[in-house]
């Protein structure tokens, strides 16, 4: 596991910016989708996102520009982002530094990412991580901000494996 989420490259894989989306978090977000997902979820809204050499090559400091231009808080969702997690670090820790909030989504879940000593970085630098595979059978179209009901909304930096905080507006 550790390799396949130790993406050297010195620019991150970007499907897409959707610059003022309402849908991926609280409040108007700069949302970045990120290429590559191994988890391959039956029912998946984006299978298109899968391949890891989807869409096209980013610096950070082209994904800052945009973040910057917006003023939004950001969203990271795919794919997974967390498969380019070595150059995600020091793009959560620049937007941290303009004082944005990030969201996470992710097929991991919460205790998975919490078991992967790198992934402990990344929870610190992110608000709330959407975690978990979709599930097809769990799905429920009432849900805010996620698709199947195994999906939480956890608030990372109060949480610890068996003792999750949920974001309160969930
Ligand atoms: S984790 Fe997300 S992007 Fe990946 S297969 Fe599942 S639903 Fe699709």
């Amino acid at each position: 596991m550790t390799s396949e989420l130790d993406n050297r490259d010195t620019a991150l894989r970007v499907v897409n910016i959707v610059e003022g989306t309402s849908v991926d978090g609280p409040g108007l977000r700069t949302s970045i989708y990120f290429a590559g997902c191994d988890h391959h979820c039956p029912g998946c809204h984006n299978p298109t996102t899968w391949a890891h050499d989807a869409g096209r090559s980013m610096t950070i400091d082209e994904i800052m520009y945009i973040v910057i231009e917006n003023d939004f808080n950001v969203t990271f969702s795919g794919g997974d982002p967390v498969y380019q997690l070595s150059n995600l670090l020091p793009l959560a820790r620049r937007i941290r530094d303009l004082g944005k909030t990030i969201w996470l989504y992710t097929g991991f879940t919460f205790e998975e990412l919490w078991a992967m000593p790198r992934c402990r970085e990344l929870l610190e630098l992110v608000d709330v991580v959407v975690d978990g595979p979709f599930i097809e059978s769990e799905r429920d179209i009432s849900l805010r901000f996620r698709g199947s009901r195994n999906q939480r909304l956890v608030l990372a930096a109060e949480s610890r494996p068996g003792a999750v905080s949920l974001w309160p507006e969930g």
